[in-house]
């Protein structure tokens, strides 16, 4: 048998190490951006096309490459940053493994034009599948421009795996605004097709969230400091008032890194205590400087992870520091700075997020002893209404209850029933008896439900109803809510938002989708978005599904509404006229039947 191992050829290789590095556009912004950084950048442009999939550029003002540098970049394992293993535990730069470039080069086109302050001219290199395909001096300012074109050309499973460009924009945004929010001293803008979606000027920190987040941050926002011998940690914390439905405004850096770490997320959600109301999440930008000795930054191909080598006093200095700068603003109910040494050996869950399932039984029927179908129509709808509240004469509940005929339906003469009568419990549930028992209705899931199917119809046909607003509002989103708005408007407007742009980042609303209630408008429209961006977080829905859904939770009858008698009928109605009447939208019944059966059973005397 002859020898059956060999080395794999370096464009082999290259594309292998891509698979971990570059997963997609935004991972290529993510190490371009921070190439700029660590070439000490005043001024960096990123311009995107198609959502980055045929055009990524990042141009800076940094210190540039000679030519053999040039040339040397998209080798593997070529770095400027390290030169040993001891530097590992010393890093200050953002990259260090020197694969980003040889990875991007082996599955895109790209070209690099750099020119070092020094030198009268740069150097041009276009590479395509880590193949050199031009090499040559030429013009250009001082810095470097990569040019990244038709990312995974060679590599079709990846680039269909790709997303949608809405869901693309919004990866690159967030790594733009990872990087840009760690680094307020240098000049950052985003051009998506042609567009300035991003222009933030050299400042602070504080205003460079303002800028990311939108101006109404300016009264938000609470100063977080703290020095201790081990570390420092500098940024801010949103008040608790203003904490959003999303998880995602949460940005911790490490040495200007950004880092995902639920640990010391808990840390800071601890901090807040019952500030915050149930499953919201406030906004924080806290920056942590440590000594690199104590840090592994090496732990993960995309450099998100790092280890520390002792997190307990990490979580206890940061959640006193955070507790401390709620209560100095007189925001924290308790002024107790001291440090809880329970919670020092507290470790956090990640539990995994579900996607609610919905598991439709097609033949369901709760009512299936007691009814026959009495029309076609009936008999394919196993949830109509009708089938749940006829009865027959012959077993009329008491006699002082009306009865009343049906309004429609050819049986309405010999299958007389009785008008619904109905029971509001807590302002929250409707009971009302069926022949087998009785029903018991979460009005809110019920009403999620009635609206999560019409939007989705809306949608569909686009033809939602729009009421005008008497006093059209305006809305000022943050710059990344603003660019899902216009990738999104058809949609919106489909379910009858009716709305135009004004000025930066800014709506006029005119017109609002006939459910939303009146004096409500103002919020309608950023909730919508806020849901939106949550349920994307969450779960993995398309577009329509997910306006629809965010727009039912948002405009539907909440739990603690008084109902009259007719708006219950009319809610039960609309429920069962659903195509899933059984289940919310949640996942969670709408309703749930109780028998007559287990009534009797549950009283009965031994
Ligand atoms: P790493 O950043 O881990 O060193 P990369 O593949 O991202 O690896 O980059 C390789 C090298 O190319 C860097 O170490 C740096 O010397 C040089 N380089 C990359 N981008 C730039 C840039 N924008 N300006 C100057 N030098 C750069
Ligand atoms: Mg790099």
């Amino acid at each position: 048998m002859p020898d059956i191992i060999h080395l794999l050829p370096d464009s082999v290789a290259n594309q292998i190490a891509a698979g971990e590095v570059i997963q997609r556009p935004a991972s290529a912004v993510k190490e371009m951006l921070e190439n700029s950084i660590d070439a000490g950048a005043g001024a960096v442009k990123l311009i995107i096309k198609d959502a980055g999939k045929t055009g990524i550029q990042v141009i800076d003002d940094g210190c540039g490459m000679s030519e053999t540098d040039a040339r040397m970049c998209f080798e593997r394992h070529a770095t400027s940053k390290i030169q040993k293993a001891d530097d590992l535990f010393a890093i200050r730069t953002m990259g260090f493994r020197g694969e980003a470039l040889a990875s991007i080069a082996a599955i895109a086109q790209v070209e690099l034009k750099t020119r070092r302050t020094e030198d009268e001219v740069g150097t041009l290199i276009q590479i395509e599948g880590s193949e050199v395909v031009r090499q040559e001096t030429c013009g250009c300012p001082a810095g470097t421009s990569v040019s990244i074109r038709n990312l995974f050309y060679n590599v079709p499973a990846r680039r269909n795996f790709l997303k949608s460009n809405a869901v693309e924009t919004r990866h690159i945004i967030e790594e733009f605004l990872r990087v840009s929010l760690a680094h307020p001293e240098v000049f950052f803008s985003l051009h998506h097709d042609g567009q300035e979606v991003f222009h933030f000027p050299k400042t602070s920190l504080k205003q460079r969230i303002i800028h990311a987040f939108g101006n109404q941050y300016a009264e938000r926002l609470i100063p977080v400091e703290e020095d201790t011998s081990i570390l420092r940690i500098n940024g801010f914390a949103g008040k608790p008032g203003y904490a959003k439905k999303t998880r995602g405004d949460q940005y911790f850096f490490v040495n200007r890194r950004f880092i995902k770490d639920p640990y010391l997320n808990h840390a800071v959600l601890n901090a807040y205590e019952e500030l915050l109301p149930d499953d919201t999440y406030p906004l924080y930008v806290l920056m942590i400087d440590i000594d690199p000795g104590h840090i592994d930054v090496n732990v993960h191909p995309t450099k998100t992870e790092i280890k520390f080598d002792d997190e307990k006093p990490l979580y206890a200095i940061l959640r006193s520091a955070v507790k401390r700068s709620l209560g100095k603003f007189n925001i924290s109910p308790s002024l107790d700075f001291e440090q809880d040494h329970k919670l020092l050996d507290f470790k956090t869950e990640t539990k995994e997020i579900k996607v609610p399932t919905i598991q439709v039984d097609p033949d369901f029927n709760p009512f299936k002893s007691t009814e026959k179908p009495r029309s076609a129509e009936a008999a394919f709808n196993p949830g109509s209404w009708e089938q749940l509240y006829t009865i027959t004469r012959s077993e009329q509940a008491p006699q002082d209850e009306p009865e009343q005929l049906l309004p429609s339906g050819e049986e309405k003469e010999d299958q007389p029933v009785q008008e619904l009568r109905t029971y509001q419990i807590h302002n929250r549930y409707i009971l009302s008896h069926i022949k087998s028992g009785m029903i018991l209705i979460d009005q809110q899931a019920a009403h999620e439900r009635v609206l999560y199917e019409r939007y989705l119809d809306e949608l569909e046909n686009k033809q939602g109803t729009s009421q005008q607003n008497l006093f059209p509002q305006t809305v000022s989103l943050s710059p990344a809510d603003f660019e899902l708005v216009r990738e999104l408007q058809d949609d919106i407007r489909a379910l009858g938002f009716d709305f135009r742009e004004f000025g930066k980042h800014t709506l006029v609303v005119e017109g609002t989708p006939s459910d939303i209630a009146q004096g409500n408008e103002e919020k309608a429209f950023e909730k919508l978005i806020e849901n939106y961006k949550k349920n994307l977080s969450l779960l993995r829905l398309d577009k329509r599904d997910n306006l629809a859904r965010s727009l039912a939770r948002n405009a539907s009858i909440k739990a603690g509404t008084r109902l009259d008698q007719e708006e219950m009928n009319r809610l039960i109605d609309e429920l069962f006229a659903c195509k899933m009447p059984r289940t919310g939208i949640s996942g969670k019944p709408t309703f749930i039947t109780i028998s007559l059966e287990e009534l009797i059973k549950r009283f009965e005397r031994i």
